[in-house]
């Protein structure tokens, strides 16, 4: 086949996959003590390759479709945490083309065989700061980059589409408050937080977009100053998020404020969301509900009602053998306990013992 029209077939073979796939839906929860503040998560789990990097996959794949980067047999490599390798090794198998995922050797042990189960190759290298260099030096070697940490921000339709932000504010249309007090998100390749931070101001919406970070990360760290050298200065177990730089997408002015999460507390969330949806979602899931909490407490003591939106990103059956097992967490010493009991009596009385994200 000719190039051109390996593109065309490729171009068509996505539309026909998008034509197929359904939307995520938008879970509703209330809390005693939150009255008049409505919380909703957006399911991002229940996409086929199980998290919110489906959507990003897909747009990584049209970019290099139709930038003429990508042609007919040709190897495609990115570097991930393996939500996206994932996401992309399902595409590259849809397009019949060969994957290669560059991943820390850390990365949950079930993210490496979906990846494989997929058809994929995972290149696990020991440094997590090394994933970049070493996709690039694939990508010398003739493979496609499709750069999730490059061009997430890029890739992505942020005017409409059926972008996250866009399916997020046609599915509160009809609720109490359809224009959200806050949008929560997690700051990974930064392409959901740019999206959604140009949406909102496109669409005119008065809604503010809050990021959650692991404690010390390198965005919460760069923030405030808009210091793009900022790294991170604290590891996290939290994967998908807690970059340890400021990755290339990351867009500090769209972001109106930042909370901090300590890994404990992440967890002690993600195994509540477990407990009030019947489903387990990843510790990323844990991090967004618990900022989420922050600015519901933040809102209920100035006398604000109103809607705070966040996101579930990934399965929680990823981390089965680590975030959900219990040894994991004492060989760590991470102990939720405290946490937990925090979390339960803020739901019941509406009392956040964490200090204020917004002072
Ligand atoms: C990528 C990712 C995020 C962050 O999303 P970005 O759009 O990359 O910033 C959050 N949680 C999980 C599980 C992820 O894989």
């Amino acid at each position: 086949m000719d190039d051109r029209d390996w593109v065309h077939a490729a171009l068509a073979t996505l539309a026909r996959e998008s034509a197929r796939s359904a939307d995520t839906h938008l879970y509703k929860l209330e809390f005693a003590g939150f009255p008049g503040i409505d919380f909703y998560f957006k399911d991002e789990a229940a996409h086929p390759t199980g998290s919110l990097k489906h959507r990003l996959a897909r747009s990584l794949f049209l970019y290099a479709l139709c930038n003429g980067r990508l042609r007919q047999g040709q190897a495609v490599v990115d570097a991930s945490s393996g939500s996206t390798a994932i996401a992309e090794a399902w595409f590259a198998r849809l397009l019949h083309l060969p994957f290669i995922a560059v991943m820390p050797r850390c990365t949950a042990p079930a993210k490496i065989r979906d990846v494989e189960a997929l058809g994929g190759t995972c290149d696990l290298v020991d440094d997590p700061a090394d994933v970049h260099d070493r996709a690039a030096w694939h990508s010398a070697r003739g493979a496609c980059h499709l750069d999730q940490f490059g061009l997430a921000e890029r890739a992505t339709d942020w005017r409409g589409n059926n972008n996250i932000a866009e399916s997020i504010i046609g599915q509160l249309a009809l609720e109490p408050h359809p224009q959200p007090a806050w949008i929560v998100c997690g700051a990974g390749t930064g392409g959901t937080s740019a999206t959604v931070g140009r949406y909102l101001r496109y669409q005119r919406l008065p809604t503010r977009l809050c990021v959650a970070d692991p404690i010390g990360s390198a965005f919460a760290r760069g923030w405030p100053a808009r210091d793009y050298t900022a790294t991170s200065i604290c590891p996290t177990v939290i994967e998908g998020i807690g970059r340890p730089r400021v990755e290339p997408g990351f867009l500090f002015d769209v972001v109106d404020a930042v909370v901090e999460v300590e890994d404990p507390l992440s967890l002690a969330a993600m195994d509540l969301l477990c407990h009030l949806l019947g489903r387990r979602y990843g510790g990323s899931s844990g991090t967004n509900f618990a900022a989420c909490l922050a600015l519901a407490a933040h809102m209920r003591n100035a006398g604000h009602t109103g809607s705070i939106v966040s996101l579930l990103c990934d399965r929680g059956e990823r981390y089965e053998e680590t975030l959900f097992n219990a040894t994991w967490r004492q060989q760590r010493g991470i102990d939720v306990t405290p946490w937990t009991q925090a979390l339960r009596r803020c739901l019941a009385d509406g009392s956040w013992n964490a200090p204020s994200p917004l002072s």
